[in-house]
Formats: structure tokens, C-alpha cells, sequence
């Protein structure tokens, strides 16, 4: 079966010492009511080393948000996947609507960081997701399966099914729009069949598939309920302790 995941993401948020003190609220809490699902932190690259160490022995596991298309080199002020990888984590959020839109990543550079990171035993958290004007022309469809089969679709079936999907629909992401239960699983059966019809069924069911865009406590269980939402990928309600284990609790009975 596939895995319903939680992940944080912290963007551009926290000084360390706020980022501990984040985590280790959330230690406790998750250790006195252990979740029913996977809890990710994705923290600013320079947290990664300090952070990893408070999350040993904790249900947490930690990612970064980027990492770098070359893998090593003359690249000053890039973070390579193997040093990602050599902090202790485990996941990385790639092809995040931020990154597309203030630093022109495009797909096949966004294909080229996936390989990078896959390389490295990392498990991209690959963001795809229509902006507002996609929407209202009634094009998220097309958008969508544009930007999975343009940077993800050459993968081999193997890679592929390392690979965590986001859906998350710009125009809800920091907005406070939420998508409706509706609209998501609407678009997540869309990727999930997507995703089928390349790779096959069995590839497709095990495809870990998040949402994202202004969930929080109050959404969350309404948008898990549904059967092609795996979990979410969460970014302001990530910031808090209590409102990230809201989240959380939506996977709660
Ligand atoms: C995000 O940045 O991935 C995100 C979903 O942000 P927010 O939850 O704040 O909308």
C-alpha cells in the first residue's frame, strides 16, 4: 500500500535555533500520540546537519527543499543531493511553484536535480500544480500532465516508483484558498491515472500522491478523506507545533 505522508515546509522560515525549539515540540508531542502516517520536515539547507541529530529515534524524518542540477563542481552557493544526502535526509521538495516562478526552474532541469537526488538515495517530493489563469481557462489537466511527463515520464519504471508527488494548485499555496475535497481528488485521480497509463497499475496504486495549498488543521482531514490523497504537503500551518500536528491529526480517526 502506499504511504500517507505529512511533510513540512519550512521555506525560507526559522532561524536554527527557532527550527529546534520547533522540533523538539514536536518530538513530544508526536511521541505521546504517535501519527498514522509519515511525518517529513523539509528545513533551509543550513538547519539540515543540526536538525537531523534532534530527529534520531523520533517518527520525523528530515528533507531539504532543493538541491542542485549538477552534481558537484564550480557551482558556488548550490547544495549538491550527495551533501543533502550526507546530512542524514531523506527526502527532497523539488519543482516547488516557488522555485518555477522566481528561479525559472524548468522542467528539464527539474528532471535533471530528480536524477541527482535519486542518485542519491534521496526520494524527491516532486511540486506540480496550474496557476490561477490555468484554472479558470480549465486547462489543470493539460498543465499538470505536462509538467510530470516533461521532467518525470524518461524515468525508468524503478526510479519512478521512488518518486512522491504534490499536487499543489498555485493559486491556493500561502493564499488561504484551499482546493475542495472535490477538486483534489479530482486532480489527484487525474495524476494517479496519468501516472497508470505510462508506468502501469500497480505503479500508480503505490504512487504516494500529496496535496498542497493552504491546509491546515481545520482542512486536513476533509482533503485525507479522499482516496487518491495521500497526505500533504504543508507550508504555513508547518510553522507552528500545534497546527502542524492539526495536520496530522487529519489521519486520525
Ligand atoms: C507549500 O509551500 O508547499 C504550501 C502548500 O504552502 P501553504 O501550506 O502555506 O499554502
Amino acid at each position: 500500500m502506499r504511504k500517507k505522508i505529512v511533510a513540512g515546509n519550512w521555506k525560507m522560515n526559522k532561524t536554527l535555533q527557532e527550527g529546534i525549539e520547533l522540533v523538539k515540540e514536536l518530538t513530544t508531542v508526536l511521541a505521546n500520540e504517535k501519527p498514522n502516517c509519515d511525518v517529513v520536515i523539509c528545513t533551509p539547507f543550513i538547519h539540515l546537519a543540526s536538525v537531523a541529530p534532534t530527529l534520531k529515534g523520533t517518527v520525523m524524518e528530515l528533507g531539504a527543499e532543493n538541491c542542485a542540477d549538477k552534481a558537484s563542481g564550480a557551482y558556488t552557493g548550490e547544495v549538491s543531493a550527495a551533501m543533502v544526502a550526507s546530512t542524514g535526509a531523506k527526502y527532497v521538495i523539488l519543482g516547488h511553484s516557488e522555485r518555477r516562478a522566481y528561479y525559472h526552474e524548468h522542467a528539464e532541469l527539474l528532471r535533471d536535480k530528480v536524477q541527482l537526488a535519486l542518485a542519491n538515495g534521496l526520494t524527491p517530493i516532486f511540486c506540480i500544480g496550474e496557476v490561477l489563469e490555468d484554472r479558470e481557462a480549465g486547462e489543470q489537466e493539460e498543465v499538470v500532465h505536462e509538467q510530470i511527463s516533461n521532467s518525470l515520464f524518461d524515468f525508468s519504471p524503478e526510479d519512478f516508483a521512488k518518486i512522491v508527488l504534490a499536487y499543489e494548485p498555485v493559486w491556493a499555496i500561502g493564499t488561504g484558498k484551499t482546493a475542495t475535497a472535490e477538486q483534489a481528488q479530482e486532480m489527484h485521480a487525474f495524476i494517479r491515472k496519468a501516472v497508470a497509463t505510462k508506468y502501469g497499475k500497480e505503479i500508480a496504486d503505490n504512487c504516494s500522491i500529496l496535496y498542497g495549498g493552504s491546509c491546515n488543521p481545520k482542512n486536513a482531514k476533509e482533503l485525507f478523506a479522499n482516496p487518491d490523497v495521500d497526505g500533504g504537503l504543508i507550508g504555513g500551518a508547518a510553522l507552528k507545533c500545534a497546527d502542524f500536528k492539526g495536520v496530522i491529526d487529519g489521519f486520525n480517526a
